[in-house]
């Protein structure tokens, strides 16, 4: 590319957009669009950045399907001017927002990078300037004329990792996400280091961006804990309108065999509503028949959720939801990759 890269900085809210009033010591969102101001730094970059920020900036907490149709129209409707994206987000719903937008895009060539900060920018000791500005730097990367990244990654602390594997695990520390189950696709160091081998490729000939927006909210978490009730239980399964569950069970995805409680699930699998087994544990997979307590959840017909996190579970179902498929499909490709969120049985 002859050009400097083009970069679209998307910033939705969260800490990293506030600075710190000295004289009153509160925290106070800034005009994001005069970012390229308030750090200066990022002149330095060999590339062009222009700035897009939601009119009212929000706390990652009240992140909702709406927004992530926002952010991801503002990536679609952009995608032909810009080489890569950078989406600032609050880190506490972090996870969640980038696996959808993952889910959300198909055939994606370019980067996405989802990124924030545990400090404000304008406080002495923030993490956000290197954050942002790595981020922008792996959303610029190229090799052969083509983004190093194709995919949607989230990036915190020197780790690119892919979007859809991470979780948040820190409220406190600089580094507040992991990715148990999938190694980073980039570490940032003296250099900026990528594991090509674990970069995710689109395998179909297809290069056309499809773009989806029509997600399902009404699902539920269930999570399991010693002593659960029926009348708990059968409360949950029996939401009105509820069309899928998340079922975090105990280790390698095991539940309580008592009869009450299969047959509740069984019941609600019947009735068309898709359930979904996903561990408690970070890290790790769902080995369904391994232990005789998960015997009759694959019985009854029970998706095997394998190694995705929760956070990519609730995404996928609200995606795959959306999509109006039959319970056979809807089974057959949550439990296939499609943008490398979950391994393949080992
Ligand atoms: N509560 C904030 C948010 O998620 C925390 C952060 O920005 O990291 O929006």
């Amino acid at each position: 590319m002859a050009n400097k890269p083009k970069i679209l900085l998307v910033y939705t809210g969260g800490t990293i957009g506030m600075i710190k009033d000295y004289q009153t010591g509160a925290l106070k969102a800034f005009d994001f669009n005069q970012i390229l101001e308030k750090i200066p730094e990022l002149k330095h970059l060999n590339c062009d950045i222009a700035t897009i920020s939601f009119e009212e900036p929000i706390d990652s907490s009240n992140m909702n399907t709406g927004y992530y149709v926002k952010i991801a129209e503002i990536i679609k409707n952009n995608y032909s001017i810009y080489d890569g994206f950078v989406v600032l987000t609050g880190s506490d719903t972090m996870s969640y927002t980038s696996s959808a937008i993952s889910f959300m895009f198909e055939n994606l060539q370019k980067p996405v990078i989802f990124t924030g900060s545990q400090l404000p920018i304008g406080d002495l000791r923030t993490d956000a300037k290197e954050n942002l500005i790595t981020s922008i730097e792996i959303a610029c990367a190229r090799e052969n004329n083509q983004p190093i990244i194709r995919e949607v990654g989230l990036y915190f602390e020197y780790k690119l990792y892919r979007a859809n594997r991470t979780t948040k695990i820190n409220a406190e520390q600089f580094e507040a996400f992991a990715s148990m189950n999938y190694p980073p696709l980039a570490e940032s160091g003296v250099h900026l280091h990528f594991n090509q081998h674990l970069l995710f490729r689109n395998d179909s000939e297809e290069s056309q961006l499809i773009f989806r927006k029509n997600l399902i909210d009404d699902i539920v978490i269930l999570k399991l804990f010693p002593g659960i009730t029926p009348k708990v239980v059968d409360t949950i399964l029996n939401i009105n309108g509820l069309r899928g569950v998340i079922l975090e069970t105990y280790g390698s995805g095991n539940a309580l065999n008592e009869e009450w409680f299969i047959k509740s699930l069984e019941e609600v699998i019947k009735k068309g509503v898709q359930v979904v087994n996903v561990t408690q544990c970070a890290g790790g997979s769902v080995i369904l028949g391994l232990y005789e307590t998960s015997t009759d959840l694959k019985r009854i017909g029970i998706i095997n959720g394998r190694d995705i996190t929760t956070e990519t579970a609730v995404a996928k179902m609200m995606y795959l939801l959306g999509e109006n498929l039959s319970q056979e499909d809807f089974k057959y490709y949550f439990e296939k990759p499609l943008r490398g969120e979950i391994s393949l049985q080992s």
